[in-house]
């Protein structure tokens, strides 16, 4: 039973098919794994009359392969690296700030979107994340680092919506109640603009996650210079989806801009945005570029970040700087790669 793949009702199911067992019994093994971090299920008092279902389940309740093969901190945020079954490498940040604690989870080992800022997009892709092995850094942020995390962001290596039916499922058992019980309002979803993704996603039934999009520019040629998926959604495409986009209740989309110097801050960059962003009901988040992807890219100075925002918001959007954190251990926003460093 691959049971970190599963949300409860998926157990409920397994606990009947498997072993003709009820729901009684799932209770305290979903609980046992995803509340306490343990598989040690013998002890439980449920248990105590049905040694021989203990006994299947110690057999047949599998944890997924992985290991944390290195681990950095820097001032309160802590990148980790996952070691797969297969040997590949996946990175995670946890990010505490203002009384919660976010963690940072990949998607897919590398990336095939390629943008040119990113050093998972210079990786190039390796393979999807299985749903458990996105469970698992959760897992492993909660059980193994003793991180009391509450808030997630699919923002580290990989598009999600690239990777659409394991996200869905990892996010469908990361939010269920009965086990981690991240709400899905605290959930992000950051896509590069996958508009395929976008629109499986507003099928998918789950109004409260929420949805950031990366948009770096609002010209097609500097998008597609810096996101090369551009070039398979241009901005009119994009634009396109994010309005039809079921946004639920909150009705708000999460924009992301890497602010990169002389290349997308200007006053035109900011006016093009601005007509963009207009009609959709946005927050924007301003970054400032980390060093991470190809050469030849420097950050803005602060002055210019902030004159940035300025322009969008006296505009009338909704603007604010994102302060990078965790730079020093190469854990900021594009930095992430596949090899650990310990
Ligand atoms: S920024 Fe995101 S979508 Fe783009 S290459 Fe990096 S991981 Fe992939």
């Amino acid at each position: 039973m691959n049971i970190l793949a599963l949300t409860f009702s998926d157990c409920v199911d397994d606990m009947r098919r498997r072993y003709d067992k009820s729901r009684f019994y799932a209770v305290p093994l979903y609980r046992e794994v995803f509340k306490n971090g343990s598989t040690r299920f013998a002890a439980l008092p449920e248990f105590a009359k049905v040694p021989a279902l203990v006994e299947a389940l110690v057999r047949d309740v599998r944890l997924p392969a992985c290991r944390i093969a290195a681990q950095q901190e820097e001032d309160g945020v802590i990148k980790f690296a996952t070691r797969l079954a297969d040997g590949h490498h996946v990175e995670s940040v946890v990010i505490p700030a203002r009384g919660r604690t976010t963690l940072c989870v990949s998607s897919q080992v590398g990336c095939r979107m390629g943008c040119v800022f990113c050093a998972t997009g210079g990786m190039g892709f390796v393979r999807d994340l299985h749903a458990e092995e996105i469970v698992w850094q959760v897992y492993a942020a909660r059980f193994m680092l003793k991180q009391p995390v509450d808030n997630l962001v699919f923002m580290g290596m990989g598009e999600p919506l690239d990777n659409i039916e394991a996200v869905l499922q990892a996010v469908r058992v990361i939010s269920d109640q009965h086990g981690l019980d991240i709400a899905c309002s605290h959930i992000t979803l950051s896509t590069a603009g996958h508009v395929e993704g976008l629109r499986k996603l507003g099928a998918a039934n789950l109004p409260t996650l929420r949805l950031a999009v990366s948009l770096h520019a609002a010209d097609d040629a500097i998008r597609t210079r810096l996101m090369p998926l551009n070039r398979r959604y241009p901005l009119a495409r994009l634009k396109e989806a994010l309005r039809a986009f079921p946004l639920g209740k909150k009705g708000v989309l999460f924009v992301e801009v890497v602010l990169l110097a002389g290349v997308n801050d200007s006053q035109e960059d900011a006016d093009l945005m601005i007509e963009y962003l207009r009609d959709l009901p946005v927050r924007i988040n301003l970054i400032a570029y980390n060093p991470g992807g190809a050469d030849g890219f420097v950050a803005p100075s602060d002055k210019q970040v902030r004159q940035f925002r300025d322009w969008l918001v006296a505009a009338g959007l909704f603007a604010r700087i994102r302060p990078s954190r965790g730079q020093g251990v190469r854990a900021a926003c594009g930095q992430l790669a596949a090899a650990p460093r310990a």
